[in-house]
């Protein structure tokens, strides 16, 4: 068994172990592999293993890896976990089927006038400032209201929200605070966890976990 499939079956296990301790629904966990800065052979051998749910943060880098891809394997599904740049929605809407990233309203148009030229409406998440820290990007809480109701007008599909907690923090009470908006809000999907910390999110009922190098190992190219 490859190095990366023996991975992925200790991540698959550590969500299902994690899951049924804290009695969330298993089958409702998306676990989403971060390819970016990966070297093609390790995601070659992660294809192989028949996952299919891989995550990327730039536009640019995930069309030269996915792009030539597409063809070969129908049943991909691509997230964008990193921030978005206005100008580029058109490729952004073009190549995922997810965005975890809207966070402000010039980007909530860019991205609605986008999909309704392409006829593709791809299903997003806010992503939410939990800490609010002056660098990270990420809507305050304070203004997500006044963002999911411009969504609602604009007819952008927004299905949750998203945090990548302060490094330095107990991300469990950033986890916390993102499903206590998100039920305030009726949003069912929460995506938040990654390789050091997807098992405090599963209990505070993470329905999509974006892990990287658990998975491929560290990364290695620019
Ligand atoms: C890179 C990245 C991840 C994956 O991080 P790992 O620590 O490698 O699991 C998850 N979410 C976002 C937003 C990222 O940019």
């Amino acid at each position: 068994m490859s190095e990366i499939s023996k991975n992925l079956q200790a991540v698959r296990e550590a969500i299902s172990k994690t899951a049924k301790e804290y009695n969330q629904p298993v089958e409702s966990i998306s676990l989403i592999a971060v390819s970016k800065k990966q070297p093609n052979s390790r995601i070659e051998e992660m294809l192989n293993t028949g996952h299919r749910v891989y995550g990327e943060n730039r536009v640019q880098e995930a069309q030269q890896r996915w792009e030539h891809r597409r063809a070969s394997y129908s049943d991909l599904e691509l997230h964008l976990i990193g921030s978005l740049q206005t100008n580029k929605a058109k490729d952004a809407v073009s190549l995922f089927d997810y965005i975890h990233t809207v966070d402000r309203p010039k980007l909530v148009r860019a991205l609605a006038k986008e999909m309704r030229t392409q006829d593709k409406y791809c299903p997003c998440f806010i992503q939410v400032n939990t800490g609010e820290e002056e660098q990270k990007s990420g809507v305050l809480s304070q203004n997500l209201p006044d963002l999911l109701q411009l969504c609602r007008e604009e007819k952008l599909p927004i299905i949750g929200l998203m945090c990548i907690p302060p490094v330095d923090e107990t991300v469990g009470v950033h986890f916390a605070f993102l499903k206590k908006l998100a039920k305030q809000h009726d949003l069912e999907k929460l995506s938040m966890g990654m390789s050091s910390d997807f098992e405090k999110a599963i209990p505070l009922g993470a329905t999509h976990i974006r892990v990287g190098t658990s998975l491929f190992g560290v990364r290695t190219e620019k």
